[in-house]
C-alpha cells in the first residue's frame, strides 16, 4: 500500500494567526505563555488538517517560531556566544535576540538572514565557531513530537541533516567549510536519532537540501561519512532522504547509495528523474514521489500524476511508494476556500495547502484501490486541467503574436550609452553628484487606512484619488525644500511593487489571503499569474504626469522590473518562465513608452530579483542570464535617447553577476551598499562598470538617522572607485518602511554630504 505523506506546512496558519500573535507578544501585549499557547493551537490545528484529509505520515518539527535553520541552531547547541548572555533570561528572549536582534536589557543585532535556496522564504543563517561545541537541546521538539503522535501515530519527524545544517551556516574567523565540525555534530544527531526510537517514530524525514546543488567532493564525501556513521543508530528508524526544488541529476547515484530507506525526488522540477532513480533504488529502498507542487498555486494534473505513481509501483511494488508534494508546502498559502473574489473558472485551476492535501490523497488512493475509487476526482480534475489548457485567458494569440514578432532591435538603445549620456546632460541638466531617491516614501498609517477605506468602499475613486495627490503634492513639496536634484511621486498608491502591476494587468489574479511567510512574522502575497500577460491601459502615466506637473525639476516614473514581477508572482507552470518574463516585458515596454510621450524624462524600472531568480545549478545560470537581461533591454529599450532609464537593485552577491547586470544596460543604477561600507562597489570599480551608478549611502532598514560627515566619507571612498561624472547620490532602497521625521532629516544630511564633497572637488 502506498503511503500519503507531507514534507511540511505552512507555519503562520490560515488567518496568519502566528504572525499576530508573534507581533503581539513583541510589542509586550501578551506575554510568553499566550504565545506558546497561540503556537501550539497552529501547530495542532495543521496536523489536525492534515490526518483528516487522508495523509499518514504527517509533518512534525516542520513547525516554527520564527525559522527551522534557527531552531536546529539551537537543537544542536549552536547559540553564538553573544547571545548566551545573562540578560537573556528566558530561552524566549535569546531565541527572538538571535532573530531579530534586541535592545531591552542586551544590545544585540540580529543575526544575519538570507534566501532559503531559490525560494522568497529567509532563514536565519547559523555562526559557527571554530571551537564550537554542540549539545542537544530538544525537549521541546520531542513534546512536539508526542503531541503529534497523539493526533496521528505514524507522524514523521522532520530533521536538518547535519550536512546542510552546516553548509548553510558560517564558520566564523576562519575560511574552512564548516564541514570541518561534522565529526563534532555527529554524536549530536547519534543522541537524537536515539530519543526518536525511544518516541516510537517509524520514519524520519531526514532533510539534505544540498543535494540539489552542484556539490563538490568534500560534500558528497560528509554526506557519505554522516549517514555511515549514523546508520549503526537507526535502530528502527527508516530514513527518508528529503531534497527539493531542483531534480538530484549527478547526485541521484549517490544518493541512492546511502544508507537511507527511502528517497524522495522533486518530480515537479524534474519529472524524467523518475526513471533514473528506478534504475538506482536499492531492493530494499523506497521511492518518495514529489507530484504536488509544493511551491506554486496550480492544481496538479492528477491523471499524469498518477501515471507516475504507477510506474513506481508496478517497478517496486506499492509498499515501497511514498507519495507526498514536491517541498515543504511552507511555501504556499493555506487554504484556497478563503478566496471568495477570484472568479470561478481561474479558481477552478488552483489549489492551496489544503487542497494540495487532498490531491496526495487521492493519488494515493488511485494507486492503493484503483482509479475506479476515484473516478469522480480525476473526471473533475481532467477537466479543470483541459479548460486552463484551452482558455483564450492562458492563450490570447493577440499577446502571442507580439511576443513572435520581437526583433533584437527591440532590445537596444538607439545610440550606445555615451552618446545617450551627452543627450540627457543637456536635458536634465544636473550637477554632478546628483541626489534622488529609489521611490517609496513612508506608507504612514493614514496612507495604509485611506487605502483600506477605498477597498471597504467607505471612500469613492473620487475621494481616494483626491487624498492620494495631496500625499504626492506634499511629497513633492517636501523633495523639494531638501533639495533633491531628481525627484519621485512616492508611491502612495501602490500596496506592494509587485502586487500593484499584477492589479492591473491581464493574466493575473490578486488573491484575499494567499500569504506565505517571507521570514519571520513577514508574510508576502504575491500575485497569481495565470495567462497570457497585457495591459488594457496606462497604468503609472496619469500619477507620474500629475507629480510632474507640480515641479520643474525631473520626477522619475516608477515601474517594476519584468524579471521581478516574474519571481515574486505565483508564475504559470504550463510554459517557460522566459515566454512569460517576455510578455511582462512587453507590457511593461509600454508603459515606459507612454510615460515618455507624456514628457517623462527619467524612468526608473526596478530589478531587486534580478539576482534571485538565478538557477541553483551554474550550469543553468547563463541562459537564465541570457533572457532575463534580454526580458529587461526589451522593456527599456523603446524610449529615446534622451530619456534616461534608470534601475535599482537591492543588496545581493553583485559580483557574480556583474557582467548581466552591466548587460542591462540601463543609464543608471542605484544598490544597496552602505552597509558594506561601500566594499560592494569595489566590484563595478574593478569591473569597469561603463554606466552611472548610485551606491547607497544610507541604510534604510534602520531609523537611525546618519551624519553629513559619514556620507562624505562613503562619497570620497566612491569617487576613488567609479569617476565622479557617473556617480549618483541616494539612499539604498525605498524609504517606505520608515517615518518623515526620521527621512527628512536623513536626506536633508545626505543632500549637504553631496554639496559638500561638490566643492572639494
Ligand atoms: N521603488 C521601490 C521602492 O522605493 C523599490 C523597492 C525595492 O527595491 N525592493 O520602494
Ligand atoms: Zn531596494
Amino acid at each position: 500500500m502506498a503511503i500519503a505523506t507531507n514534507l511540511g506546512f505552512p507555519r503562520i496558519g490560515g488567518k496568519r494567526e502566528l504572525k499576530w500573535l508573534l507581533e503581539k507578544y513583541w510589542s509586550g501585549k501578551i506575554g510568553a505563555e499566550a504565545l506558546l499557547e497561540g503556537a501550539a493551537a497552529v501547530r495542532e490545528q495543521n496536523w489536525q488538517w492534515q490526518a483528516e484529509a487522508g495523509i499518514t505520515q504527517i509533518p512534525v518539527g516542520d513547525f516554527s517560531l520564527y525559522d527551522h535553520v534557527l531552531d536546529w541552531a539551537i537543537r544542536v547547541g549552536g547559540v553564538p556566544a553573544a547571545y548566551q548572555n545573562g540578560k537573556l533570561v528566558s530561552h524566549l528572549d535569546r531565541y527572538f535576540a538571535m532573530a531579530r536582534g534586541t535592545q531591552k536589557g542586551a544590545d544585540l543585532p540580529a543575526m544575519e538572514m538570507t534566501k532559503w535556496f531559490n525560494t522568497n522564504y529567509h532563514y536565519i543563517v547559523p555562526e559557527w565557531s571554530a571551537d564550537q561545541a554542540f549539545h542537544l537541546d530538544a525537549a521541546p521538539f520531542l513534546e512536539e513530537i508526542t503531541a503529534a503522535q497523539a493526533v496521528s501515530p505514524d507522524a514523521r519527524p522532520v530533521v536538518l541533516g547535519p550536512v546542510s545544517l552546516l553548509l548553510l551556516g558560517k564558520l566564523k574567523g576562519a575560511s574552512e567549510s564548516p564541514l570541518v565540525l561534522l565529526d563534532r555534530l555527529l554524536p549530536v544527531y547519534q543522541e537524537l536519532l536515539a530519543k526518536l526510537n525511544e518516541a516510537g517514530c517509524a520514519w524520519v524525514q531526514w532533510d539534505e537540501p544540498v543535494l540539489a546543488w552542484d556539490l563538490d567532493e568534500a560534500t558528497r564525501t560528509a554526506l557519505k561519512h554522516s549517514l555511515a556513521h549514523l546508520s549503526d543508530h537507526f535502530g528502527n528508524l527508516k530514513l527518508v532522504l528529503t531534497s527539493y526544488f531542483e531534480s538530484l541529476r549527478e547526485n541521484l547515484p549517490l544518493a541512492f547509495e546511502l544508507p537511507v530507506a527511502a528517497v524522495h525526488l522533486d518530480l515537479v522540477a524534474e519529472p524524467g528523474q523518475l526513471e533514473e532513480a528506478l534504475q538506482h533504488v536499492r531492493a530494499e529502498q523506497s521511492l518518495s514521489l514529489g507530484l504536488v507542487d509544493g511551491r506554486n498555486v496550480w492544481r496538479t494534473d492528477l491523471n499524469r500524476a498518477v501515471a507516475f505513481a504507477e510506474t513506481a509501483a508496478k517497478a517496486v511494488g506499492s509498499e515501497r511508494v511514498l507519495i507526498g508534494p514536491s517541498c515543504s508546502l511552507l511555501h504556499s498559502p493555506v487554504d484556497l476556500e478563503a478566496e471568495t473574489a477570484i472568479d470561478a473558472e481561474v479558481k477552478s485551476w488552483l489549489a492551496f495547502s489544503r487542497q494540495k492535501l487532498a490531491e496526495i490523497a487521492t493519488i494515493v488512493r488511485a494507486v492503493n484501490e484503483g482509479r475506479d475509487a476515484v473516478a469522480n476526482a480525476l473526471h473533475q480534475n481532467a477537466e479543470a486541467i483541459h479548460t486552463r489548457r484551452t482558455s483564450r485567458r492562458t492563450h490570447n494569440p493577440v499577446v502571442r503574436d507580439r511576443a513572435a514578432a520581437v526583433l533584437p532591435e527591440h532590445r537596444r538603445r538607439g545610440t550606445e550609452y555615451g552618446t545617450r549620456q551627452s543627450s540627457q546632460k543637456k536635458r536634465l541638466k544636473l550637477p554632478l553628484l546628483p541626489t534622488t531617491t529609489i521611490g517609496s516614501f513612508p506608507q504612514t498609517s493614514q496612507v495604509r487606512q485611506a487605502r483600506s477605506q477605498f477597498r471597504k468602499g467607505e471612500l469613492t475613486d473620487a475621494e481616494y484619488q483626491r487624498y492620494l495627490e495631496q500625499e504626492t503634492e506634499t511629497c513633492i513639496r517636501r523633495q523639494e525644500a531638501l533639495g533633491l536634484d531628481v525627484l519621485v511621486h512616492g508611491e502612495f498608491e501602490r500596496n506592494d511593487m509587485v502586487e500593484y502591476f499584477g492589479e492591473q494587468l491581464e493574466g493575473f489574479v490578486v488573491s484575499k489571503a494567499g500569504w506565505v511567510q517571507s521570514y519571520g512574522s513577514r508574510c508576502v502575497k504575491p500575485p497569481i499569474l495565470f495567462g497570457d500577460v497585457q495591459r488594457t491601459e496606462p497604468m503609472t502615466v496619469p500619477m507620474a504626469k500629475y507629480a510632474q506637473s507640480l515641479t520643474d525639476r525631473p520626477v522619475k516614473g516608477m515601474l517594476t522590473g519584468p524579471v521581478t514581477i516574474l519571481c515574486w508572482s505565483f508564475v504559470r507552470d504550463d510554459q517557460p518562465r522566459r515566454e512569460t518574463c517576455e510578455q511582462i516585458a512587453l507590457a511593461i515596454r509600454d508603459e515606459t513608452t507612454d510615460l515618455e510621450a507624456a514628457g517623462i524624462g527619467v524612468i526608473q524600472i526596478d530589478e531587486p530579483a534580478l539576482r534571485e531568480g538565478l538557477p541553483l545549478r551554474k550550469g543553468d545560470q547563463p541562459d537564465y542570464l541570457a533572457w532575463a537581461v534580454g526580458a529587461f533591454r526589451l522593456a527599456s529599450s523603446g524610449v529615446r535617447d534622451e530619456t534616461q532609464i534608470h534601475t535599482h537593485m537591492c543588496y545581493c552577491e553583485f559580483n557574480e553577476i556583474l557582467p548581466s547586470i552591466a548587460c542591462l544596460d540601463a543609464d543608471v543604477i542605484s544598490i544597496e551598499t552602505s552597509r558594506s561600507q561601500m566594499e560592494l562597489l569595489d566590484g563595478f570599480g574593478e569591473f569597469d562598470y561603463p554606466n552611472e551608478i548610485g551606491p547607497g549611502v544610507y541604510d534604510i532598514h534602520s531609523p537611525r538617522v546618519p551624519s553629513t560627515q559619514e556620507m562624505v566619507q562613503l562619497l570620497t571612498k566612491g569617487i576613488d572607485v567609479i569617476p565622479v561624472e557617473r556617480l549618483w547620490v541616494n539612499p539604498d532602497c525605498g524609504l517606505k518602511t520608515r517615518a518623515w521625521p526620521e527621512v527628512e532629516a536623513s536626506l536633508k544630511a545626505m543632500v549637504e554630504a553631496a554639496s559638500e564633497v561638490r566643492t572639494q572637488l
